[in-house]
């Protein structure tokens, strides 16, 4: 089968995701970000997964793991990176950095900036260092985010957001490509996004682990709205109801990568709740979430002329998605990446030395 695409990944999160410690950039070396990404991509290739939109990681580690696989020097999937997660002063994911003085860290995961011609330089910023799409997140004015999206999408990139509420609607105005999380907005914004075909990548599980982990939603002190298990599938339903494109994104971030590749397992199951069957669930994994790449020419199925992402998995996931616990082989890009399930790196190859004269 085409593999497995997870839209939404923080492939240099740190492992200890306390809420003191979760962006403490400051403390992060660049070396280490990368160690931790290769890594993640180890376990998402494991788990069937062969490109990853990565939207949010430190400095520019996405874009070393990502000119590293290409290479074929690191087994794991091909990476879409967005480089910092861009917000305002104090926004969602930089309500920690300031204090921890990590916003003036070049290896900083969350990049903040004030005013239109800030958000435009921070997507600068992005794109200098090769950027695939950029990530917005709450909060931001309209003039702020007009900007980012308009400059990005002179620079031809794509935008996705992390947003909520009244920022959704701000976000749709501006034209932002895609809209992450299951987190509430007016019936009006779903059928606008519809209307506009911007994407939804719902990410449930997270929202699900949060939950359970921690009896409630405590991610944020901006975001105070009622967030739990009900609530994010009666949204996911909204959404598939009106019609949107929905992919598969997990954000597992701190050690939640251990939990794959049940946690893949669990975001299908949650399609299906959404009203997928089994076989659309897949295809959201697969061909939809390639379209929500800009790369559905190219991944997302197995068609001659297409690139040479595929899995063997032990079973059939159309019948049961267990089957995807058994992934044997993995190309990615026509390469042999995993092997009986293991990690597989070519051998050296030996090249003469330059002759005598
Ligand atoms: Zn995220």
């Amino acid at each position: 089968m085409p593999g497995l695409i997870d839209l939404h990944t923080h492939l240099t999160f740190l492992d200890n995701a306390d809420a003191g410690n979760i962006y403490s950039n400051s403390l992060v070396s660049g070396a280490e970000a990368a160690m931790r990404g290769q890594r993640r991509m180890a376990i998402e290739l494991q788990s069937g997964v062969t490109s990853v939109r990565d939207v949010g990681s430190h400095g520019d580690a996405p874009f070393v793991l990502k000119r590293l696989q290409a290479s074929g020097a690191i087994p794991g999937p091909r990476v879409f990176a967005a480089g910092q997660l861009i917000t305002q002063t104090g926004g969602h994911a930089a309500l920690h950095a300031i204090r921890l003085g990590g916003v003036e860290n070049p290896n900083a995961m969350v990049r903040t900036a004030s005013g239109p011609d800030s958000w435009r330089e921070a997507v600068r910023a992005q794109f200098a260092q090769g950027a695939d799409l950029i990530k917005l997140a709450s909060e931001y004015s309209q003039a702020e985010i007009d900007a980012a999206v308009d400059e990005a999408h002179s620079l031809g990139l794509p935008v996705t957001v992390d947003a909520e509420t009244r920022y959704i609607d701000m976000a749709i105005e501006a034209g932002v490509d895609s809209i992450e999380h299951p987190l509430p907005r007016s019936d009006e914004a779903v059928a606008r996004m519809a209307k506009r075909g911007i994407a939804s990548v719902p990410t449930l599980v997270p929202y699900r682990i949060i939950t359970r982990s921690s009896g409630g939603y405590y991610g944020s002190t901006s975001r105070r709205f009622e967030l739990n298990e009900d609530t994010i599938l009666q949204m996911g339903r909204k959404l598939r109801r009106a019609g949107v494109k929905m992919g598969i994104g997990l954000d597992l971030i701190g050690d939640w990568p251990e939990y794959m590749p049940g946690a893949y397992i669990d975001e299908l199951n949650g399609f299906t709740q959404l009203g997928f069957s089994k076989s659309e669930a897949l295809v959201a994994a697969t061909k939809t979430s390639a379209e929500i790449l800009r790369m559905g020419d190219r991944l997302g199925t197995i068609e001659v002329g297409k690139l040479a992402d595929i899995i063997v998995v032990g079973g059939n996931p159309d019948q049961d998605f267990q089957a995807l616990r058994q992934v044997e082989t993995a190309f990615v890009n026509g390469r042999l990446m995993l092997k009986e399930g293991r990690l597989f790196l070519a051998g050296h190859e030996e090249k003469s030395m330059p002759e005598k004269k």
